[in-house]
């Protein structure tokens, strides 16, 4: 008995050796926004292996990051190895992991080695437990292959499809496990659970209602992405600067700040019942659906300075309430935005235009002096150039 053991153990390593080095014969070429799991699973596959067997065979060294995220590894050995068993350069390949959007989303945190935004798998027992991979139907149907852009917990929608992406199987609502590859007469991306093909999962689904900004602000987002730059009141920032804002936004609303017309409006379109002011779930617990809710409406308060006054004001949110824990990183603009309401009350700029109008009505005349009496505030003309704008 412990002879034939003896025996297998010695093939898998003579096995393993022979493969180690060897060049892939059979290789499909990685597609440009391609996440490298789903590239790997496309290698393994064309390569007559299940995912498993080829990491075992061609990449053994790395085998144990099939029970961690993949896609989030930062490992240059990983894609100096892919580039020798492919012959594509090492630079091409590293683009195809998560890391290519740091500096760019996220700047990563090597303590924690936690990237805000990501959806994380969670690996139990080989199977994928968490709803971390996001799939649009129609993309998947036209050319079969995974995007780096649907790992996000803001990619909520396919603009070129106008649909929801989906998180699970939905035959058997399990979320997906690429890297299980149980149904081995096929060689199309299917469930383990089931063997439902996803590339046949149109029929589920959801379209964007027309009157919905949704994909509006999907592609926004996209667009501050893929130009590496935003623009706020008329200056421009670096992409990964905005995120930060972002995220206080959303968890400002998620926190039950959502007295804002948008708010209402998309949750009756996108029929997301109400986000409870007492949840406690992050943003990866929520479907789809409200994280769409929350980044659509999240992103508005953020177009304009006069979105966000009109959020703090009718949400009467405190300066304090707005400041981004100190062990985050603070951009600027964010910092410069909320000094406007570290004294006291805030007066907006249309308060302002409706104040000029009252005190012109009653013979007195505009000027900061008269409008500071009137609010009862301290309005400094250097600070709110917009109100001196109103008195001229
Ligand atoms: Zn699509
Ligand atoms: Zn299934």
């Amino acid at each position: 008995m412990s002879y034939s053991i003896h025996i297998i153990s010695d093939i898998t390593r003579w096995q393993e050796n022979a493969f180690k080095d060897r060049k892939l014969r059979i290789h499909p070429v990685p597609k440009k926004d391609e996440i490298i799991s789903s590239w790997i699973v496309r290698l393994a596959i064309s390569n007559e292996l299940t995912p498993y067997a080829f990491m075992s065979l061609h990449l053994k060294e790395f085998y144990y990051l099939l029970r961690q995220d993949f896609d989030s590894a930062d490992k240059p050995e990983l894609f100096k190895k892919l580039s020798f068993k492919t012959g594509l350069p090492v630079n091409f390949i590293k683009n195809l992991s998560l890391i290519s959007y740091d500096g760019k989303i996220f700047i990563t945190d090597y303590k924690t080695n936690k990237r805000p935004f990501l959806l994380y798998p969670t690996n139990r027992g080989g199977y994928n437990k968490s709803a971390s991979i996001r799939y649009c139907p129609f993309c998947l149907e036209e050319n079969e292959y995974l995007k780096k852009e649907w790992r996000f917990v803001f990619t909520t929608t396919c603009p070129i499809h106008k649909v929801f992406l989906l998180d699970r199987c939905p035959v058997c609502s399990k979320p997906l496990s690429i890297f299980v590859w149980k149904n081995r007469k096929t060689t199309h991306f299917h469930c383990p659970f089931c063997s439902f093909e996803y590339r046949n999962t149109q029929e589920y689904a959801s379209k964007v209602p027309k009157d919905s900004k949704t994909i509006y602000y999907q592609r926004k987002l996209f667009e501050i992405i893929e130009n590496k730059e935003f623009t706020f009141d008329s200056k421009s920032y670096f992409s990964v600067l905005f995120f930060p804002g972002l995220r206080k936004v959303v968890s400002l609303i998620l926190q039950g700040n959502q007295k804002y017309a948008l708010f209402v409006k998309e949750r009756n379109i996108l029929n997301v019942s109400v986000l409870s002011k007492t949840t406690t779930k992050s943003l990866h617990s929520l479907s789809v659906k409200e994280n769409a809710l929350l980044f659509t409406v999240a992103m508005d308060v953020l177009n304009s300075k006069e979105n966000f006054d009109r959020f703090i004001r009718d949400n009467k949110i405190s300066y304090h309430k707005l400041t981004i824990d100190r062990k985050s990183y603070i951009p600027f603009w964010y910092e410069r935005l909320i000094d406007d309401y570290k004294t006291g009350r805030y007066v907006s700029t249309e308060e302002a235009k409706n104040a000029i109008a009252y005190l012109k009505k009653k013979g007195t005349k505009p000027n900061m002096a008269s409008l500071s009496k009137l609010f009862g505030v301290v309005l400094d003309g250097r600070k709110r150039k917009d109100i001196k704008m109103l008195l001229f």
